[in-house]
């Protein structure tokens, strides 16, 4: 079984007396996080719920309005702050170089944190049922406040799906943002897992910037997603960014952060798409095999002089994502393989050379064999190929450079 994850996000249609209700509230839940945090620094990081509530329940239930639930909500949200920062620091160890020259990687833990974790803004994390529940045949809900509960309209536009369909809902965060209201409600269902041993179809994916995506499959057909609209929109961005920078006025700083969020939405919504494509595609008990690309940097040889550095920032991590969860709804999965070699290696005679591609002309052409392809597809073919490696049981595949001797 695979256990899926989705948040839906539903506005909230409360009255001014209502919305007071709430903000009284997401406010009295940060003050008791910010306390909980504190306690949690000043105690050596115990995480143990049971702990924190043997210590600090009654205390705060006594000098709070919020119900019972609500306090030991607090207590969940920010001990699951701490371990998600926890595992952050983890992955991220602190390196130096000692006398000898040497560099030396040490792990961090909790301890290295200055202050307690802070919580900013208002928040409220509801669980289901004991702080929120839909009412009047899923016409209403009817949320905790810090007197009695209460009820409100709601819509559920573009989540229509997620009532029915199996998918059971876990807690909720009531979201404030620039004077409305929603309730972003996490939901999970399982699913069975992809199927490795019944042949699945495999599909080889070269993401670059001239073709967003050139696929290869087991049936030897290759698709083209064109990156040229991108590119050029995405130099449009870069146009307006500049003029406003030079600019440098008050209202010039707020146009450049509207536009910066234009651009992510937009870059959000391409890959979205990328990824539903590809989904609907190829379907369902499909292997879709990417590049790991931590650590890759682009050919920036076809981009526009002025997007050279930017490359970097086209979020190829973003598709990955969208792919992997669109993938596992539906019994697929997605494979990241090795980029080494994945652009020299010829298909048909196993020879892996660098001179064999021609970046001018896009095109790959075997020395020895003579075999020519697109450059794009040549990668998309290595990929799917590296994906069969994988299936026959190798469990890192990787295309490896033989030299010759002599
Ligand atoms: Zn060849």
């Amino acid at each position: 079984m695979t256990k899926l994850g989705r948040t839906i996000k539903l506005r909230l249609y409360p009255d001014t007396n209502q919305a007071d209700q709430f903000l009284a509230m997401s406010h009295e839940y940060q003050r008791l996080a910010n306390l909980v945090s504190q306690w949690i620094f000043d105690h050596e990081f115990q995480l143990s719920w049971l702990k924190i509530n043997h210590h600090l329940y009654k205390i705060l239930r006594q000098g709070s309005p919020l119900n019972s639930q609500m306090v030991q909500s607090v207590f969940r949200t920010v001990v699951a702050r701490y371990k998600t920062v926890q595992e952050q620091m983890k992955q991220h160890p602190y390196r130096y170089e000692n006398e000898e020259n040497k560099w030396i990687q040490v792990s961090k833990d909790l301890s290295w944190l200055v202050k307690p974790i802070q919580f900013h803004r208002p928040q409220a994390d509801l669980v289901r049922q004991s702080n929120y529940s839909f009412v009047d045949k899923i016409r209403q809900i009817s949320i905790t406040t810090l007197g009695k509960r209460t009820k409100l309209g709601f819509t559920d536009k573009g989540f229509e799906k997620y009532f029915t369909g199996n998918w059971k809902l876990g807690t909720a965060k009531l979201v404030h943002n620039q004077g409305k209201w929603f309730l972003h409600i996490g939901i999970t269902k399982g699913v069975p897992d992809f199927d490795q041993q019944g042949k699945p179809q495999i599909v080889g994916i070269d993401r670059g910037l001239r073709f967003l995506a050139t696929t290869f499959d087991s049936e030897k057909r290759t698709l083209f997603f064109d990156g040229q609209k991108i590119l050029r929109k995405r130099k449009k961005f870069l146009e307006t960014r500049r003029q406003l920078q030079s600019k440098g006025t008050r209202s010039a700083k707020k146009k450049l952060k509207q536009l910066a969020q234009r651009e992510n939405r937009w870059m959000t919504d391409v890959n979205h798409r990328l990824a539903k494509t590809l989904v609907v595609i190829y379907g369902s008990h499909t292997l879709f095999v990417l590049e790991d690309l931590t650590n890759v940097t682009f050919n920036t040889d076809d981009l526009p002089k002025a997007l050279r550095n930017s490359h970097r920032s086209w979020s190829f991590f973003q598709l990955e994502s969208f792919l992997t969860y669109k993938a596992q709804a539906i019994q697929s999965a997605v494979l990241k393989v090795s980029p080494a070699f994945t652009s020299q290696r010829c298909p048909k005679c196993g020879l892996v050379e660098k001179t064999n591609r021609h970046h001018e002309t896009h095109e790959y052409w075997c020395q020895q064999c003579q075999y020519r392809c697109n450059d794009d597809r040549l990668g998309a073919i290595n990929i799917e190929m590296l994906g069969r490696d994988w299936l026959s049981g190798i469990k890192h595949p990787k295309i490896k450079k033989l030299t010759t001797a002599g």
